[in-house]
């Protein structure tokens, strides 16, 4: 079949698909949107032939950029063989190889690899099994959890239960298990500035605010013995606004879970795979959870799949006579899906050979320079940095509170930034860089240019809004 126009494509879109995160309403009377085409390393192309700089990593999973020979060549070589095969009685050999591998470069401790299809999935699997795993070693009381405020882990009612922004979770609260939050301990603005900085002293513990140290010894004296874990993203909260955790958090935490009985599970998803300077974020902390949970850049955001990862210790509660009642229970029908995995494992050769971590590095200090210039504007609020995840606060005024949410500034700013060849997708009004990890250090210097560039129009964008206000 031919393909049909750009016309006819968006029309199509707008009678038959439903967006995530999206008011339909308001997309429907959108501009006309890009409908992306192909890709070709960090750039995206449109049906018209515009060529934009993929400044989200198509939404923070793209790791080596688009259309790479040596992924799509090891997609072709499994799809020679075959697409899929269940790992329900049957192995298969790239998932079997990806787990070994996995094994390797996880933390030390991490010794099982659990398969699922995506991120929120990944976490569901470990909320039971941290739950099964105390109810397997009879004590079943053990069912409460604690999470972050303005925490995310997925859409999937038990990611959704443990998660916490309210403008995304509130309205399923009825249907969630009970879970504890405490404040999300947090960097003082611009704190987070200089990647060199914060990649150096990540591992050497500070004080940060302790208000959540007393939050979680108080949720713990309150419900003494009934938690199973503490779930947490590891030194980056993502879509909770890219919130970033002072140094030694992580291993505080760590010295809590175990001085109580709970388990430490980190969230990944977003920080595993480089993202953050190292293969994971746990690694700046020499810190092991007791499950791991992975996605997005596992198959370096060319394939859906999930990992959840656990120390022998857990997979060892499981581990007895079928009759004991102790089996895991779970499983997708796309569990450790073969294509998905043997995209992986081309991923891992890749960030080895070509060496991606140190890219990162390099390019998060040319990162860290371009938005440079935005430290002393009127319009930012804060701004962090950790690895090849950027975060620009957009505020009324320094020191002053954020804009009417519906004025959606940070909406705006992409929308006039994607018209310079920049995808960018806000999170309310924090702007949110994350190119892929193999860009170029030239297109990670053009991205910074446009977003300074692009703050530089806050004042005329607030002053037309309050004209059409009438304020
Ligand atoms: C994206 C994300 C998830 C959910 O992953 P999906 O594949 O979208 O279900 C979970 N946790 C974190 C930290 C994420 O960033």
């Amino acid at each position: 079949m031919q393909q049909p126009d750009t016309q006819t494509l968006i029309q199509w879109d707008r009678r038959y698909v439903w967006h995530p995160f999206t008011p339909m309403k308001a997309w429907m009377e959108k501009t006309d949107p890009p409908v992306i085409e192909r890709g070709e390393g960090e750039f995206l192309f449109d049906t018209q032939g515009r060529k934009y700089i993929d400044g989200v990593s198509s939404l923070w999973c793209n790791v080596h950029g688009h259309h790479v020979p040596e992924l799509d060549q090891a997609l072709r070589d499994q799809l020679d063989k075959i697409a899929h095969t269940t790992l329900l009685g049957l192995c298969n050999v790239p998932s079997i190889l990806l787990a070994k591998r996995l094994v390797e470069i996880a933390p030390p401790g991490l010794s099982r690899v659990f398969y699922s299809d995506n991120g929120s999935t990944a976490v569901e699997v470990a909320c039971k099994l941290a739950y099964q795993y105390w109810v397997n070693l009879g004590k079943r009381e053990k069912n409460r959890f604690i999470s972050l405020r303005d925490a995310y882990h997925g859409d999937t009612l038990g990611a959704v239960s443990i998660g916490g922004i309210p403008a995304f979770h509130q309205v399923y609260e009825p249907l969630c298990f009970p879970v504890d939050r405490i404040a999300p301990p947090l960097l003082p603005p611009f704190a987070a500035t200089d990647a060199s900085v914060i990649l150096d002293s990540v591992s050497a513990p500070q004080a940060g605010n302790s208000h959540w140290q007393e939050d979680i010894e108080h949720i713990l004296a309150q419900h003494p013995g009934r938690h199973a874990a503490i779930v947490l993203e590891p030194l980056v909260q993502g879509a909770g606004g890219m919130l970033m955790h002072p140094p030694g958090t992580l291993t505080r935490l760590r010295h809590i879970a175990d001085k109580h009985n709970l388990l430490l599970i980190c969230d990944e998803v977003m920080t595993g795979f480089g993202r953050t300077g190292k293969m994971f974020a746990c690694d700046h902390e020499h810190v092991t959870p007791d499950l791991l949970c992975l996605s997005k850049g596992l198959t370096a955001g060319y394939m859906p799949l999930g990992a959840t990862l656990a120390t022998e210790n857990i997979f060892q509660a499981f581990y007895a006579d079928p009759r004991a009642g102790r089996t895991f229970f779970h499983g997708h029908t796309f569990t450790g899906h073969p294509l998905a995995c043997a995209v992986a494992l081309a991923s891992l050769d890749l960030m080895e050979s070509r060496k991606t971590l140190e890219h990162v590095q390099k390019l998060s200090a040319v990162m860290a320079t371009g938005l440079a210039p935005l430290r002393d504007h009127a319009n930012v609020g804060d701004i962090r940095q950790l690895g090849l995840i950027a975060a620009v606060d957009i505020v009324p005024r320094r020191g002053h509170a954020r804009f009417d949410f519906h004025w959606r500034v940070g909406g705006e700013l992409c929308a006039a930034m994607r018209e310079n060849g920049l995808i960018l997708r806000p999170l309310a009004d924090t702007l949110v860089l994350m190119p892929p990890l193999a860009s170029s250090v030239q297109s990670v210097s053009r991205l910074t240019q446009i977003v300074v560039q692009s703050v530089s129009t806050v004042a005329e964008i607030v002053r037309r809004k309050q004209e059409s206000n009438g304020k």
